[in-house]
């Protein structure tokens, strides 16, 4: 991948005809069905409690077993994927390796790479100031709850996004692979790939109709329902509810209760201390699934060039308060 700046957007006017085509493609229908398809598994989840005794619907016979591969898969790819490699630049990564990890992040339909890793930067940037499209801040308690449902999803709602934004991403537009895979019509296409492999795999397993409705609710929609909620506590809890390891001027937090279900990315605080790091594992016991993914991908020779800060660094943002055992880097 072309290396380049990756958390400011390009200063010069200069815009590409690839970002141009990339800004273009994102319309109002593209953010009505981004919307719908963040509804859409809540509406499911109603409608399965509903009618649980229909047997289509019950999760016995692997349903759940499906869910949780699919959540394994989907999360940790998120994670690794849109969030590590492609938002933060932290590791570099094969073009089968960039591939798969594409397809499997826009599987989780929370929007194209491009439209994600821009507002996931936007984040960074001005995070829980003016210009955090998601921050939970408030000021007050009400203003905290409201604050806690603006950034899980209602943010969702209030987000606008124009080719500024895109001219935070040009590095990743350049890249031939993400170019081919990661635009709106692709990103449709892995979408679908994401309810359709649940769905024939359920008819292969349990039988043509009831199996293919079974592998389509619980390996399909209800997968979404985790791996979207994953990302979205990371943005209302993880900027909430836990402790400050470092200094980092804004509100994130590390939280041990989200680590492991988000795949270490609970370790908010840490990640925003240290955002181009490849692993969120700073302190010895932190558990970082996400991150020993790539270790193992690593050590195989897929991904390489890890980045991750000194020990000045780490030193330098520490907050002094945090200076329990458990603190102890490793
Ligand atoms: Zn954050
Ligand atoms: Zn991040």
């Amino acid at each position: 991948m072309p290396s380049s700046n990756a958390t400011h957007p390009q200063k010069n006017s200069n815009i590409s005809a690839q970002t141009r085509e990339i800004g273009r493609s994102l319309d109002q229908r593209e953010l009505l069905i981004l919307r719908a398809w963040l509804l859409l598994p809540w509406i499911a989840l109603a409608l399965c409690c509903a009618f649980m005794p229909t047997e289509a619907l019950r999760p016995e016979r692997g349903g759940i077993g499906m869910l949780l591969a699919g959540y394994l898969i989907g999360g940790i790819g998120f994670e690794m994927g849109y969030h590590r490699l492609f938002a933060h630049r932290s590791f570099e990564a094969s073009a089968v390796v960039r591939a798969l990890l594409v397809i499997i992040g826009s599987s989780a339909a929370e929007g194209s790479i491009f439209r994600w890793a821009a507002i996931h930067r936007r984040h960074h940037e001005f995070s829980d100031r003016p210009g955090d499209p998601h921050s939970p801040k408030g000021a007050t308690w009400h203003g905290r709850i409201r604050g806690l449902w603006h950034a899980h999803l209602g943010w969702m709602w209030n987000e606008t996004i124009g080719m500024t934004e895109y001219l935070r991403v040009t590095d990743l537009i350049q890249d031939p692979v993400l170019y081919r895979l990661g635009r709106v019509r692709m990103y449709y296409l892995w979408v679908a790939l994401g309810l359709i492999l649940p769905s024939v795999l359920g008819a292969w397993a349990w039988g043509p109709w009831t199996g293919a409705l079974r592998g389509f609710l619980w390996g399909g929609i209800l997968r979404l329902l985790l791996v979207q909620n994953r990302g979205f506590a990371i943005n209302s809890i993880g900027h909430t509810f836990g402790w400050k390891t470092f200094d980092t001027k804004d509100e994130s937090r590390d939280n041990p209760w989200i680590a492991l279900p988000t795949f270490g990315a609970g370790w908010q605080n840490t990640h925003h201390a240290f955002p181009s790091s490849w692993t969120n594992r700073i302190l010895w016991w932190q558990a970082d699934p996400a991150g020993l993914v790539i270790r193992g991908l690593a050590s195989a020779g897929l991904v390489w060039s890890l980045r991750y800060p000194n020990t000045a660094q780490i030193q330098g943002k520490r907050v002094p308060s945090a200076g329990h055992p458990r603190s102890t880097f490793r």
